[in-house]
């Protein structure tokens, strides 16, 4: 079978790779779709501090179930992946936070992904796809739990607004998660002309500017008082820094863009405003709540979906994204 490797950054090989044998309490699938995204992107880069090589990329599938002997009501159906394993005894997974698990694996990330055509995997970890729902927005599942949870994490209310750095696939989905399931106002904050079109076609406020006009445009959105919550899903060090020029009073600031190292933040600020600063990683039971957005239409997922290719043309997708070419966004490879 066609396996996607990464053998050392921008090194990307197609295999012919023999397929895992099934075990108890797991399931043969097939895969239909994988989206492709920034985490990718930071592997084929090798600036992911999270990565190592050679490794099998792929961590927003979408398969067909194909053998399920201890779930058969599976088999037959279309299902996505949730991509972590977590180890249920440290810390984290004793308070249900198994998102940022001690000993955390994610497909594609710690060890080998689902770039393949056939997977064999846990099957606690598919969640069966709502037979209306298209493939085309079914793949955007695994991206929107990382989304909503980020959303959770900020604990904003209806009728407040939150600024987002970042037009790129996660601060889309958020900017959608907030104003069309909670009542919330997003302006969305991008260098790139291209991505910001597209949040204002999806009804955010697009900003772009250096911090005072940034400072004096949120100011003028809010009466003054800034941003209830701040979303920083650039993981660029300067954006970093900003947000604590941008929340409001008592506001909070979550982190989901992965910055490079160690950011310097202006901590008298968090302190005079009494900043809640919160990391979101992951998701922790998003999956069903995300499919049942998806398939009520909430999510405006054709807008996201920029690219397509074969799964075979994985290196020309990943090197689109490298280059920013095209305003591509969401990249999706179709297997079959
Ligand atoms: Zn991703
Ligand atoms: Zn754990």
């Amino acid at each position: 079978m066609q396996q996607v490797v990464l053998e050392a950054p921008r090194q990307v090989r197609v295999v012919d790779a023999p397929a895992a044998t099934q075990g108890a309490g797991e399931a043969v699938v097939r895969l239909r779709l994988a989206g492709i995204c920034g985490s990718d992107l930071a592997a084929y880069r090798g600036t992911s501090p999270l990565v190592s090589y050679p490794r099998v990329l792929g961590h927003e599938l979408l398969v067909d179930v194909l053998a399920c002997p201890d779930r058969p009501a599976l088999v037959g159906q279309r299902a996505v992946v949730d991509p972590m394993t977590h180890c249920s005894h440290c810390r984290a997974c004793r308070a249900g936070r198994y998102n940022c698990c001690a000993n955390l694996e994610v497909m594609g990330v710690h060890v080998d992904g689902g770039l393949q055509e056939i997977n064999v995997l846990p099957i606690s970890r598919l969640f069966a796809v709502p037979a209306a729902l298209p493939d085309h927005v079914a793949v955007l599942a695994e991206p929107l739990t990382v989304a909503y949870h980020a959303v959770e994490r900020s604990r904003i209310r209806a009728g407040e607004t939150a600024v987002v750095f970042g037009a790129g696939t996660i601060g889309l989905l958020i900017a959608q998660l907030l104003m069309r399931a909670r009542g919330c106002r997003a302006l969305v904050i991008d260098v790139a002309a291209g991505r910001l079109l597209i949040a204002q076609a999806l009804g955010a406020t697009p900003l772009q500017g250096d911090e005072p006009s940034l400072r004096k445009a949120v100011a003028q959105a809010t009466g003054g008082e800034m941003a209830a919550v701040v979303f920083e899903a650039t993981g660029v060090a300067a954006c970093t820094r900003m947000t604590t020029s941008l929340v409001a009073q008592a506001g909070t600031i979550v982190l989901i863009g992965w910055n490079k190292g160690p950011v310097e933040l202006d901590t008298v600020t968090l302190m005079r405003k009494e900043v809640d600063l919160r990391g979101s990683r992951n998701s922790v039971n998003a999956f069903p709540p995300v499919l049942q957005l998806l398939a009520d239409g909430i999510i405006d997922a054709a807008s996201m979906i920029t690219h397509r290719f074969g799964l075979g043309e994985a290196g020309a997708a990943l090197d689109v994204l490298d280059r920013e070419q095209d305003n591509a966004l969401k990249i999706v490879l179709e297997a079959h």
